[in-house]
């Protein structure tokens, strides 16, 4: 039997560098492991594309998906709907792949009642002045849309404690080298690899 995969879950406050530490975590293959591409009703920024940062749906599209159980979670985020398609991410895990979902705190809430299991790293801003800087670096958002995010980010830190970790995204290098410890430290956590010495001492 294959042994199943880890559940690797990355979320934090909006605009604290999820996109940019999964993203470096993907291009530097930093461990090996399948992202799950989510969909949103959020329109492309330039650069993204459709099918690998997400898939991009209508309002429509979005509803129908709720509404057949396609979604292992989604939530509604300043205005866009957000989702993780629940399917590919069963099949990674069942053949054994570690899965990386970057989704907001909500959906990781109701990620973490559905699939305990998962490993949750919640990514922190080193503090709010940085974060508000950053979204504004970004300048992709309007100063409202910005303000939302912050007050959302005053909100979000505080449901750290319902998470496994919490790494500081202090640098991009840091956070993913912390992340990568915490994959590899899961992999040899005894919950996980008991069940295979139990069958290795029976079969003796
Ligand atoms: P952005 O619009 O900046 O790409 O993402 C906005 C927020 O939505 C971020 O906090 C991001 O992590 C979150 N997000 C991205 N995909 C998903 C998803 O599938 N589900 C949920 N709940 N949030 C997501």
């Amino acid at each position: 039997m294959t042994e199943k995969g880890l559940l690797l879950v990355l979320s934090g406050p909006s605009g604290v560098g999820k996109g940019t530490v999964k993203s470096a975590i993907v291009e530097n293959k930093v461990f090996p492991f399948e992202y799950s591409v989510s969909m949103t009703t959020r329109k492309p920024r330039p650069g993204e594309v459709d099918g690998q940062d997400y898939y991009f749906v209508s309002e429509e599209k979005f509803g129908e998906a709720i509404k057949q159980g396609e979604l292992l979670e989604y939530n509604k985020y300043v205005n866009n709907y957000y989702g993780t398609p629940f399917a590919p991410v069963k099949k990674m895990l069942d053949e054994g792949k570690d899965v990386l979902l970057e989704i907001d705190v909500n959906g990781a809430k109701t990620v973490r009642e559905k699939m305990p299991d998962g490993v949750f790293i919640f990514l922190t801003p080193p503090d709010l002045h940085t974060l508000h800087l950053r979204l504004e670096n970004r300048g992709t958002e309007s100063e409202d849309v910005i303000l939302g995010r912050i007050n959302q980010a005053r909100q979000e830190i505080l449901v750290m404690q319902d998470y496994d970790y919490a790494v500081v995204n202090d640098t991009v290098a840091n956070a993913v080298d912390h992340i990568k410890a915490i994959v590899d430290a899961e992999h040899v956590s005894v919950k996980r690899v008991i069940d295979t010495y139990r069958k290795m001492v029976r079969e003796d």
